[in-house]
């Protein structure tokens, strides 16, 4: 069904440089359509019920990202989310972050609210969401080892805090880097949760790990058959862990293929990819109930995984 876009259609979008991959314009307009499909089924009017939306991908590089979240206030567009790399350029310019996203210096959601930019972040919605679900249990006595100290390990660890994890560990390849993701969270109530370590302590970690994370982009298509970790190193994965790629392409990575081997439960970025945008979603449009299969099924048909 094509939309029918008329004066009264309101804007929502996403904002990154390049921006032409973003799957988020398919699993929104997705819902959105959906909605439509069941509003227009009970004879109402869509528009009268603020459901007349799409959801377009804003291309726009650095340097005009100011004039552009200008222009987006000046043309009405009601909320975007925010991907690589304005996820923290953008804190600026906002009259207003959640400490959520304050705490972990990153906005990858952004509404209008009485006239203001108000940030979020919904990457640690998306991210724990399998494991409060599917995979619930108690973490209290767990240990999360999460590789990579990048922008999505932010959110990780965010998420393994708010889960209660016992220990949680930080693993990177660049001391540097990891001292400064360190720092970055040193006036965060935060800061003292968790540890960082180098590449080489991982034979330490590894046995210890219920949760091992991978936020590193190792293995990610087109580079399939990389892993963030050899076989010998995996094989030390305790049974019945559980391996989370935050990579849902392709589904599973050869991280996940190999810790399956080592029989432990794996989880790919799918699912935290569907959920952040659920969350977004009930952000701007202010409902409870979004249609999350739909969602999860246009991007499953778009990747051509047709599960
Ligand atoms: P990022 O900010 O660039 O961080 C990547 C991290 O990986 C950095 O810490 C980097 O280390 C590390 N790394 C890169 N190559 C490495 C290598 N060869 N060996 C060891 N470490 C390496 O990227 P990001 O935004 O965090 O995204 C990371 C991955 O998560 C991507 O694959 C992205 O698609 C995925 N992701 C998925 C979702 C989802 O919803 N499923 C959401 C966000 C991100 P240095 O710091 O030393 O460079």
């Amino acid at each position: 069904m094509t939309k029918k876009i008329t004066g009264k259609t309101k804007l929502l979008g996403v904002i990154g440089y390049p921006v032409e991959h973003s799957l988020s314009p398919v699993m929104h307009n997705a819902a959105l359509a959906q909605l439509v499909v069941r509003v227009a089924s009970r004879r109402e009017d869509i528009a009268q019920l603020g459901l007349d939306y799409i959801y377009l991908p804003f291309p726009i590089e650095p340097q005009n990202l100011e004039v552009a979240i200008a222009g987006l206030a000046a043309v009405g567009v009601v909320g975007f989310n925010v991907t690589i790399p304005h996820k923290q350029a953008i804190i600026p310019l906002l009259s207003e972050i959640t400490p959520l996203a304050q705490t972990i210096g990153a906005v990858n959601t952004v509404s209008r609210q009485n006239n203001k930019w108000v940030g979020t972040n919904t990457d640690i919605e998306g991210f724990i969401a399998p494991l409060q679900t599917t995979y619930k249990q108690d973490w209290s006595q767990k240990v999360a080892v999460i590789l990579g100290n990048g922008g999505a390990a932010r959110a990780v660890v965010a998420g393994c805090i708010q889960l209660g994890f016992a220990q949680i560990h930080v693993v990177g390849r660049n001391m540097q880097r990891l001292e400064e993701f360190r720092n970055s969270w040193s006036n965060s109530p935060l800061a003292d949760k968790f540890q960082v370590h180098q590449w080489e302590e991982l034979p330490k970690l590894i046995p210890q790990a219920n949760l091992l994370v991978n936020t590193t982009p190792i293995g990610m298509y087109p580079k399939v058959d990389e892993s963030p970790l050899s076989v010998e190193e995996i094989a030390n994965l305790p049974t019945g862990a559980i391996a989370y790629d935050l990579i849902y392409i392709p589904k599973p990575t050869q991280f996940l293929q190999q810790a399956e081997k080592q029989g432990a439960i794996a989880i790919d970025g799918l699912e935290m990819l569907v959920q952040q945008g659920v969350a977004a979603l009930k952000i701007w449009l202010q409902l409870e109930t979004l249609p999350v299969e739909v969602m999860r099924q246009a991007l499953q048909n778009h990747l051509g995984l047709g599960e």
